[in-house]
């Protein structure tokens, strides 16, 4: 038998939360790091709730020495890193988080690699760093190909925000790859001419703002789904519900979402 997360062959049997799995021995020791950290979590954001960041940095710390060995895509060792590096951030200990974030190596994804640059280049941010800052995104933005095209919106939108408060400009050699981002979510408008005759950075931050506000629409549908579904047995006032949003959506990313739900409720009717 196949390992259920990777190609290898199967080799153990893994329960947790209700679920068995097939896996191989490095997806086994994944999982299991990763669920030594999941049963954790209540208590260290908790812990770093109450201001007593020391004891949540500490738990953490104590899974990465701990598990650390076990790790054997970097996932484990970045998502450790990057919960220490915020953490440190809430407490406004900029430098020793800059230094965390720094000291990641590995990356699951290359999206991963983006948030990483994006964490870092707002910590350069805080300590005023901002030609430091750029220079982070920028290595972020030239890493970028088709899987981290969604990432990438985020990092222009702190480029584009940054640049507006010192009256420069994001480098127009980005200009294809941001219409490649704005392709990606289905974002409306940014590839009439006109728009390029207004700054490049208000460019980004009207497509960011439309994305955002397209996420805040889908997060209020969902809520509206799951308070249909409480209501009723059939699934038509869901179908309703969905057909309205799709008609008025703009942007294409979610309302393709949208779509697929609608197509899977018409299967069920
Ligand atoms: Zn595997």
């Amino acid at each position: 038998m196949k390992c259920e997360a990777c190609d290898k062959q199967a080799t153990h049997v893994y329960e947790a939360y209700g679920n068995r799995m097939h896996l191989c021995s490095s997806c086994k020791d994944q999982h299991e790091i990763q669920k030594a950290y999941n049963d954790r979590m209540i208590e260290i954001v908790d812990l770093s709730n109450r201001g007593d960041c020391d004891a949540a940095l500490s738990i953490l710390q104590g899974l990465l020495d701990a598990q650390g060995d076990r790790d054997h895509t970097g996932g484990f060792r970045y998502g450790i890193l990057s919960h220490q590096a915020l953490v440190l951030k809430q407490q406004g200990r900029f430098a020793e988080g800059l230094e965390k974030l720094r000291s990641i190596n590995t990356f699951p994804s290359q999206s991963e690699f983006l948030v990483n640059q994006l964490a870092i280049a707002k910590l350069l941010g805080e300590l005023g760093k901002h030609a430091d800052a750029i220079g982070e995104l920028e290595r972020g933005l030239d890493a970028a190909s088709e899987s981290s095209l969604p990432t990438a919106l985020s990092l222009f939108a702190e480029y584009a925000r940054i640049t507006r408060t010192e009256s420069s400009e994001v480098p127009a050699r980005f200009r294809d790859l941001f219409q490649d981002v704005v392709r990606w979510w289905g974002i409306p408008g940014s590839k009439a001419p006109e728009a390029c005759l207004e700054p490049f950075s208000e460019t980004i931050q009207a497509a960011d703002k439309q994305r955002r506000e397209s996420a805040a629409r889908y997060d209020h549908l969902q809520k509206n789904l799951d308070m249909l579904r409480s209501k009723h047995t059939d699934n038509k006032p869901l179908r309703e519900a969905l057909r309205a949003y799709i008609e008025n959506e703009p942007v294409g990313f979610y309302r393709d979402s949208a779509k697929s739900a609608l197509r899977e409720l018409e299967s069920e009717a």
